[in-house]
């Protein structure tokens, strides 16, 4: 039998997919009342793999980087795409948001996918707050409210001050980011 090379889609370049093949991706999916599942095979991490087949070579993607590369363009180098849902099969676009692999790892200790990285230094460690946040991280500040953490763990986790988190918390500062 013979074997072909495989390698990963480049998903932060634009244009890399044939019409018919975007219409594969779409046809592999189905819809439930909340979240939208891949239907098709899954890579060892359980999350939805895309694959085709070109010039004999396979290239793969996970179905949700796929889903979000199809709807908002490409994805910069080395950004995640994270679930907002938890379910690594979904592929929902409103399910799915960028971040950054600390962001990703911060939210699936938070969502105890990794719990032993809530006590690594990386979230606790002292380090000088930062100036600024970016709205995927105060959406993210949003959604652990409602998990009744307290102000000064997220604080330390987005190192940034209390301050900050007392002024998204009563709305005083970035209003216009929903919750995840
Ligand atoms: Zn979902």
């Amino acid at each position: 039998m013979k074997t072909y090379p495989q390698s990963r889609l480049d998903l932060t370049k634009s244009d890399i997919l044939s019409e018919e093949y975007i219409k594969r991706f779409w046809s592999k999916i189905e819809k439930t009342e909340n979240c939208w599942l891949w239907n098709f095979s899954l890579d060892g991490m359980g999350y939805g793999s895309f694959v085709i087949f070109k010039n004999k070579e396979y290239k793969t993607a996970r179905a949700s980087r796929m889903s979000f590369y199809l709807t908002n363009g490409p994805i910069p180098d080395g950004m995640c795409v994270c679930h907002s849902c938890d379910n690594p099969k979904c592929v929902r676009p409103d399910h799915l948001w960028l971040g950054t692999r600390s962001q990703n790892s911060k939210d699936m200790a938070q969502k105890g996918r990794n719990p032993t990285l809530l006590k690594s230094e990386e979230i606790l460690g002292e380090d000088h707050p930062r100036a600024t946040l970016k709205n995927c991280e105060v959406a993210l500040i949003k959604k652990l409210f409602s998990h009744n953490l307290s102000q000064t763990f997220i604080a330390k986790m987005f190192k940034t001050t209390k301050h900050t988190i007392f002024r998204i918390k009563h709305g005083h500062q970035w209003g216009h980011v929903s919750s995840l």
